[in-house]
């Protein structure tokens, strides 16, 4: 439906108003919707209409049924599972950023996406302390920026055992194992399943009362072996010893990988900071923005010591459209994407 120029600034005006109410009553509401929200929402189950709503009707339609079945998750009062709100600031970062819509795959799809997500990326390495010339890919979820790193940290080990994974999969491939605590967020188990690892033959490293990876009973170790370590347990918000196990670990040839999908943030206190202790020696980190840093949904970022070997395992040049190596699209899943670096 194209609409005046008039009636589209008033459409968007209304959005602006109804979120702002919105947003007005999250802190003083009850956190899981009242049942006849929940019932209401039956008023969505039309079949596909024959003739289209105005726009203005469904904005109306989805305020009216849709915001009192919402979780208030957007406010001051929801302490479910590690589940983040949007500050203002990145929320209103994020309402420009989609006037902009623009496809934040390379600069030239975007300069403006290119040159503030390079910004962003530097800025994440100082605040969170790790190796300055590190790649950050800005992914959907720490789940695929947790994939991008295992992707990338089986192609180097590949490679250095002389296996050239791009040309010659993995079948008849050296075996690569891994290494996770038996407390591994089922997420990172998902992307490893996903990759062909085969949970029969993922090894769980035996753990201590408060879910922290055990050293002394750690599996032993090669230049064929992932290790994954957390910071930030979810059910006792524990770090691994990452001081004691990565040394040896690095030495031994491994690529150590560090969950810290929120807990890796600890390392931007003072306070937490000894938390994180020897976390900037692996080799690749995940974390997320859309959890303790409060932006809205899809920011996580994965990061990568050696950028080459991300850049590479994820690179998806077209003859078309060459970007640089350190392009976006060449560090994440997506080949079109948001500018997530923007709102972080
Ligand atoms: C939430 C979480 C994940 C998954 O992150 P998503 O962004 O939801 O994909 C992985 N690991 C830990 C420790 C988490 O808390």
């Amino acid at each position: 439906m194209t609409m005046s120029p008039p009636a589209e600034a008033a459409l968007m005006a209304d959005a602006d108003a109804r979120a702002a109410a919105y947003l007005a009553g999250v802190a003083t509401r009850r956190v899981f919707p009242e049942a006849t929200a929940i019932a209401n929402l039956s008023l969505f189950e039309e079949a596909l209409p024959e003739t289209g709503c105005t726009p203005p009707a469904t904005l109306a339609l989805l305020d009216e049924i849709g915001s009192p079945a919402t979780t208030a998750s957007n406010g001051p009062n929801y302490f479910g599972f590690v589940i983040g709100a949007s500050l203002p600031a990145s929320a209103a970062a994020e309402r420009m950023m989609i006037a902009w819509d623009q496809c934040a795959s390379s600069f030239n799809s975007s300069p403006v996406a290119a040159t503030l997500e390079r910004v962003t990326g530097r800025w994440v390495l100082d605040v969170l302390d790790l190796p300055r010339g590190s790649a950050v890919g800005f992914g959907t979820s720490a789940t695929a920026c947790g994939l991008s790193c295992i992707v990338a940290a089986r192609r180097a080990l590949l490679r250095r055992a002389g296996w050239d994974m791009d040309v010659d999969g993995l079948s008849g491939a050296p075996m690569i194992r891994v290494i996770v605590p038996e407390t591994v967020h089922v997420t990172l188990l998902k992307a490893l399943r996903l990759l062909g690892f085969g949970m029969r033959h993922i090894l769980h490293a035996p753990v201590d009362a408060a879910g922290r990876v055990d050293p002394d009973r750690l599996p032993a170790l090669d230049d064929r072996t992932i290790l994954c370590l957390q910071a930030g347990e979810v059910n006792t918000g524990e770090f691994d010893p990452f001081a004691v196990v990565i040394p040896p670990a690095r030495a031994a040839g491994a690529w150590v990988h560090v969950d810290g999908a929120f807990g890796l943030w600890a390392r931007a206190s003072q306070a937490k900071r000894h938390l994180t202790e020897g976390i900037e020696a692996a080799n690749s980190w995940t974390t997320d923005g859309h959890k303790w840093l409060n932006t809205p949904y899809d920011c996580a970022m994965a990061i990568c010591r050696d950028p080459e070997a991300l850049a590479q395992a994820m690179n998806c040049d077209a003859a078309y459209s060459a970007a640089s190596a350190d392009a976006q699209r060449n560090l994440t899943l997506e080949f079109s994407r948001r500018a997530r670096g923007v709102p972080l």
